[in-house]
């Protein structure tokens, strides 16, 4: 009957505020209540401790043995007890004591094998040992068992004194975890005939049911330990069985990728789309969990964002302390201690000519921010004619118009937007490896450049030391310097765009020291809020800020939600974590495995170089990769890597452990080496 499109029985788990809450009553009452209704229904005990395994649903200290009773008459199998422990303790403690570690991922994998061979079954519903933050681990508890298996949950609590708080401090839990809270049985412990207990135990229904109003509360009355007690306290439960067996069943995988193939663009993709797509359903220190629980190691920290990892606990609780508080509030007219906090430590990390800050909301605005800058500065220093932009051949600065004209030409497609890119000057990409002696003459076109066209020329705009999605170029400090006195000598601005390089990826917190240089402008982003949300900031000098600002003009920008305090506490934990310094042994540790482990790709056949820096290792191919190919065959060697054009690439997040850091290597190496994926017939 109230069988799942896919055979997949709905599943729920049923956990408590505390220990002895009438958690394993509630358990076998809804059991019972579903068999009554002609469901198909077990119920499962996860971890039980305090009993042999081979005793698990004989003996009456078993928690599967209530089961049994509340289910008698069932012709198939209604009871079960996933691991079993004889120490009457937590099951991490019960566990050691016989010498086995459980974790919250093993235990997924557990149940998720254990709903599957279930498939005939209606309903199953999952009782976990004691409250949600009894340990399953030192590290582990029950709640991140929850973010594994997103069940929908059922909360029980014992109608007593204290009741409400325990309540509401397990509903705040399931709420950060972002749980879907099915339903509160409240259970009478006791049969107290006392007015005063009676006046409680109504009292504390009624306000957690106008404090949720949408939560269903249960009452469970107190019934003698007898055996037909559960045919009772089943009838109590029967609208929750009911309306478990009319909820919806949740979505497969299949389904969110068809869904999303209806409906949404991806990155650089066209409408209809093939091209391999997973659906991700929850992250975890250097892992993506995707949404048929298959966990990949993650070479990419989101496009060099997710450097602390995902979901570090120090970023979460900066995030939810601000949503608590003022998670928006418009930046005109007023402000806020979060963003003056952040310009004050963005300034303190950095040379100290660069004195003001913009907070924008993504990368590309702070790259218009810095263009608009630098125009500004030129027009309120009456230079007019001082509105082109040059930079080198080969950079990324974002997808808005005025960033993409200073984009690498070929890369970003300006034949497709000629009428209406501005016209730029373009010099040749800089020569010079990172890695080699300095060649003077990798300046000569520069030079040439501003000869020539120096009274056009407003700023120059690059990325220093490494071109990121232009290429991941990697080249000399020196060119950086000499570019810096050719624009002091024309008058033009300089401008570093270290929205990728910045926050350590190039083994220096800022990619400029290792030029030792301050720019006149300054766009960082990306790894600004640690990769939890979209931030980013433009700084320039006093210089440039008195230029813009000449004859008592304005700076002309001010976005919707500049400065957005949510995104600004998170950036300040960010910056919190920075601190610490460990990222710079991280980020030591992770270039000599990336040299170490990269090294064997050079002898490939279709390599042409191999590249490192930091935490960013290159492996760039003769000829274009087939990326679909490589895409699938990263997904099924359990790492997320995300290659373009001829460029293999990594940026591990820095808490990336070193062995899960030299398996991203060997995949590549794999990956190249195995016919059919290093080279694309098209191209
Ligand atoms: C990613 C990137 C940008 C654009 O940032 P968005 O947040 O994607 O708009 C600009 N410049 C560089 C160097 C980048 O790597």
């Amino acid at each position: 009957m109230h069988k799942s499109a896919q055979g997949s029985p709905f599943c729920l788990l049923l956990t408590g505020t505390g220990t002895d809450v009438g958690k394993t009553v509630t358990t076998a009452a809804l059991l019972r209540s579903l068999l009554d209704l002609g469901a198909k229904a077990m119920a499962v005990k996860i971890v039980q401790t305090g009993v042999e395994a081979s005793d698990c649903g004989k003996t009456t200290a078993s928690d599967s043995y209530q089961y049994l009773l509340a289910s008698k008459g069932a012709d198939f199998p209604t009871a079960h007890c996933l691991h079993s422990f004889p120490l009457p303790v937590s099951p991490h403690l019960a566990a050691a004591q016989v010498g086995v570690k459980l974790s919250a991922k093993k235990l997924a994998c557990d149940i998720q094998t254990f709903v599957q061979a279930q498939s005939d079954y209606d309903v199953l519903l999952f009782e976990t040992a004691g409250g949600l933050h009894v340990p399953l681990s030192e590290q582990e508890d029950w709640l991140h068992l929850l973010s594994y298996l997103h069940f929908p949950v059922v909360l029980c609590a014992a109608n007593c004194l204290g009741a409400i708080n325990h309540t509401l401090l397990s509903l705040d839990a399931l709420r950060y975890a972002a749980a879907h809270v099915s339903a509160l049985v409240f259970s009478e412990t006791g049969s107290s005939q006392d007015d005063c207990e009676r006046t409680l135990r109504a009292d504390n229904i009624n306000l957690l049911r106008s404090r949720f109003p949408s939560l269903a509360v249960y009452p469970l009355p107190y019934t003698e330990k007898r055996e037909e007690r559960f045919a009772r306290l089943a009838q109590a439960l029967a609208p929750l069985a009911r309306n478990l067996l009319a909820a919806k069943p949740k979505n497969a995988t299949s389904d969110l990728i068809s869904r999303d193939r209806a409906s949404l663009w991806h990155p650089y993709s066209p409408a209809r789309d093939n091209a391999p797509l997973s659906a991700v359903s929850f992250s975890h220190h250097n892992r993506l969990v995707l949404s048929d629980g298959r966990e990949l190691i993650d070479g990419m920290s989101s496009w060099w964002c997710a450097v602390h990892g995902y979901r570090h606990p120090h970023l979460e609780s900066a995030l939810h302390a601000q949503l608590t508080r003022l998670p928006h509030v418009m930046f005109g007219g007023l402000t806020h201690e979060g963003a003056i906090t952040l310009a004050e430590r963005l300034k303190s990390m950095l040379p100290r000519a660069l004195s003001r800050v913009f907070l924008a909301d993504s990368g590309s605005v702070a790259v218009e921010v810095a263009m608009k800058m630098a125009l500004q500065y030129q027009y309120g220093l009456g230079n007019k004619e001082k509105t082109r932009f040059l930079t080198p051949l080969g950079g990324y600065h974002g997808d808005t118009l005025g960033a993409m004209s200073v984009c690498d030409p070929i890369n970003g497609m300006h034949s497709l937007f000629s009428g209406c890119l501005a016209r730029q000057i373009f010099m040749p990409r800089p020569s010079c490896r990172f890695d080699e002696p300095f060649d003077p003459q990798s300046l000569d076109a520069a030079r040439q450049i501003f000869a020539e066209r120096g009274e056009e020329i407003c700023a120059v705009i690059l990325e220093p030391i490494v071109q990121g999605a232009g290429g991941m170029w990697f080249y000399h400090p020196d060119y950086l310097k000499g570019l810096a006195d050719l624009c002091k000598a024309s008058g033009a601005l300089l401008i570093f765009d270290e929205i990728a390089t910045g926050f350590g990826h190039t083994g220096k917190l800022f990619a400029l020291q290792w030029a030792d240089l301050t720019p006149d402008i300054l766009c960082l982003g990306k790894a600004l809020t640690g990769g939890t949300m979209t931030l980013a900031a433009t700084l320039c000098t006093d210089k440039v800020q008195d230029g813009i600002c000449a004859n008592g003009q304005v700076f002309m920008h001010g976005p919707t939600f500049m400065a957005n305090p949510l995104a600004c506490a998170v950036a300040n934990a960010s910056l919190d974590l920075l601190a610490s310094g460990a990222w710079q042994s991280q980020v030591l540790a992770i270039e000599n495995v990336l040299r170490q482990e990269l090294a064997g790709c050079q002898s490939l056949p279709n390599v042409a170089d191999v590249r490192v820096l930091g935490d960013i290792g290159v492996v760039e191919t003769r000829s274009a990769v087939d990326t679909c190919t490589l895409t699938r065959f990263f997904t099924e060697h359990g790492v997320w890597i995300r290659p373009f054009n001829n460029l293999v690439y990594l940026m591990p997040p820095y808490i990336s452990p070193l062995e899960d850091v030299a398996r991203l290597c060997h995949t590549i190496y794999e990956a190249l080496a195995s016919t059919g994926t290093g080279a694309s017939p098209s191209h």
